[in-house]
């Protein structure tokens, strides 16, 4: 595979802006590789500054669904660029996109929107606070919120720690509010709220997408709904994943859960810089100008972001059976990866719900972030860079979801059959 262009970008780019990169997994470290740098996109594909071809199941982190660079968003979003980019001021279209998501997801009676995931997450955190006049939230380790102060915390050592931070530059003062609690693990969250009354709020990716793919038990979102419900403890669930991919109504509508707030980003901009928070009423109305919870953002709303959402999620909506196809596509290619990588004897085992899914190279079933983290990630990163060579970007680091787009068809998965089959091969062998 060439790079020369790409590895002379990357000289270029470590100049002038860290590591290279505008957002650190772009930099390929954890695999200890060098980023290609992309000239476009289409469909499935990704091109590079070296002619190379990628066939893409990073695609932008789950932003984009339908494919890169389809028609109708962009003629969408060319009619929008003729009325002007940015108002500072209402406009119809994010009354539209908003009724559309209202009444897409029942617990979100009022919402507003923000330019990034991590906005939504910071957002509907200050609400939560401002709502209950307590300081304390409790976070699932291996969850990821966006990289505001309070929410770029870990555990320590054994469970329900306080939080440490994640970060330099993260107050320890800030920090000892958040509390860690094991995903799938009721107990660890009920020591947490035992022991804390001063617990505003509980944040979770319903199905986990940023320790890889994992999905919650039977039980263990509802389980949280009552203690939350019990204990006037607020329940914000992060869809910004999940929300319009593993169904139209997000991982709320398959395990019927009506959280108290909602976070959406990635799918709902169509690949433009979004994000929304919403929910219930009686805490929505608490935001400035109405409420005592400031929150503003000067591209809030940005007309084009919005026009790229309206239509996505218009055309998600009209083509409900859109899912059903990623579901099989999914399954399909998780069953022959599966069974491909027993034949040459690689532990592996993969995760996946409708639109996303990990591979993880691991001897048992990956349920909670201790089996996530027991993955050989040395094994991964030889994958990676196999499937890199055959022309097939996965993202690169054990620790991620991949993603399906609505273009990624019968080509699409022989042609990752086919790589899985050369490179699984190569692993096995070299145990
Ligand atoms: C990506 C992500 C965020 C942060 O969104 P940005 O737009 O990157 O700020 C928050 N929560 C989850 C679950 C995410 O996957």
């Amino acid at each position: 595979m060439k790079k020369e262009n790409s590895d002379r970008h990357f000289e270029e780019a470590k100049r002038c802006i860290p590591g290279g990169v505008n957002s650190p997994v772009r930099a390929f470290l954890s695999v200890h590789d060098r980023p290609f740098y992309v000239k476009r996109a289409k469909g499935s594909y990704l091109y590079d500054a070296d002619g190379n071809t990628f066939l893409d199941y990073v695609a932008s982190w789950g932003a984009i669904i339908l494919g890169h660079a389809d028609e109708g968003l962009i003629a969408a979003v060319t009619g929008a660029l003729h009325e002007g980019t940015s108002y500072g001021a209402c406009h119809p279209y994010e009354i539209e996109l908003a009724r559309l998501i209202v009444g897409t997801f029942p617990s979100m009676e009022s919402m507003r929107l923000t330019t990034s995931g991590t906005e939504a997450a910071m957002s509907a955190l200050r609400l939560a606070r401002g709502c209950t006049g307590k300081n304390g939230v409790i976070k699932f380790r291996g969850c990821y919120h966006g990289h505001a102060d309070s929410l770029l915390v870990k555990a320590g050592s054994g469970l329900a720690t306080f939080g440490i931070p994640d970060s330099a530059g993260v107050p320890a003062d800030l920090a000892k509010h958040t509390r860690v609690a094991e995903f799938n693990n009721l107990d660890s969250v009920a020591g947490i709220m035992d022991e804390s009354d001063d617990i505003a709020c509980v944040i979770i990716e319903p199905v986990m997408g940023n320790m890889g793919v994992i999905l919650p038990e039977e039980g263990f979102l509802k389980g949280l709904e009552s203690m939350c419900r019990q204990r006037g403890i607020l329940l914000i669930f992060d869809e910004v994943i999940t929300g319009f991919r593993v169904a139209f109504g997000g991982a709320q509508h398959i395990y019927g859960i009506d959280p108290d707030l909602t976070c959406l980003g990635k799918i709902i901009g169509g690949g433009f810089p979004i994000g929304a928070f919403g929910g219930k009423k009686k805490f929505m109305d608490r935001l400035a100008p109405i409420g005592d919870v400031y929150q503003a953002g000067t591209l809030s709303g940005n007309p084009v972001a919005v026009r790229a959402g309206l239509y996505v999620l218009s055309f998600l909506k009209e083509n409900g059976h859109v899912y059903d196809r990623m579901r099989e596509t999914a399954g399909r290619l998780a069953d022959q990866v599966t069974r491909i990588a027993a034949r040459y004897g690689v532990a592996y085992h993969i995760n996946s719900m409708t639109g996303m899914f990990t591979g993880f190279f691991s001897d048992r079933d990956v349920t909670g972030y201790e089996a996530a983290a027991a993955s050989d990630r040395g094994l991964y990163e030889r994958f990676f860079k196999g499937m890199l060579e055959e022309g097939i970007f996965f993202a690169p680091s054990q620790f991620e979801a991949s993603f399906i787009t609505l273009t990624s068809g019968d080509a699409e998965i022989q042609k990752t059959i086919n790589a899985c089959e050369k490179v699984f091969r190569d692993l096995g062998t070299a145990q």
